[in-house]
């Protein structure tokens, strides 16, 4: 299973560290001739030297919507196990302030955006959502169900 990071407003796939350069070289060559990978890059690992990894975009829109589903997956079970902890107040215009006492933080979320690193780093680029945004979206529609009851 690789690691995902974003770059450029899209997925990329970084592997677990290889014991040498040439089996990291096979990997890339491995991807090169499947034909559904581009900028395939090798790279020694900063922490562990004479390790190393291989870097890559993936165009096969299978393999990018599957890791896009489990992005959003982990945000919403997140926001689950987190959310029962969360302080919140709602400002206005669909704003809310939201503090979570796990990582001391808070910020202001409405369902169009979230001040949080992970939205602004990986979410936005993606269309994602992130917990705080998760949470609000379960958090609303349960106020909603209760009032009509
Ligand atoms: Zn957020």
């Amino acid at each position: 299973m690789s690691k995902v990071v974003i770059a450029n407003n899209q997925l990329k796939f970084r592997t677990r560290l290889f014991k040498s350069q040439s089996l990291a070289q096979g990997f890339g060559k491995f991807l090169e001739g499947n034909g559904k990978f581009s900028e395939i890059r090798i790279a020694e690992s900063n922490r562990s030297a004479g390790k190393f990894y291989v870097e890559f975009f993936s165009s096969n829109p299978e393999t990018l919507n599957r890791m896009t589903d489990e992005l959003q997956k982990q945000r919403i079970e997140r926001s689950r196990e987190e959310g029962k902890d969360y302080k919140f107040r709602y400002i206005a215009g669909g704003l809310w302030r939201i503090h979570n006492p796990k990582s001391g933080m808070t910020y202001n979320v409405s369902l169009i955006e979230c001040e949080c690193k992970d939205w602004i780093g990986r979410c936005k680029p993606l269309s994602l959502i992130c917990k705080h945004q998760a949470w609000l979206a379960e958090h609303i529609l349960q106020e909603e169900d209760s009032a009509s009851v």
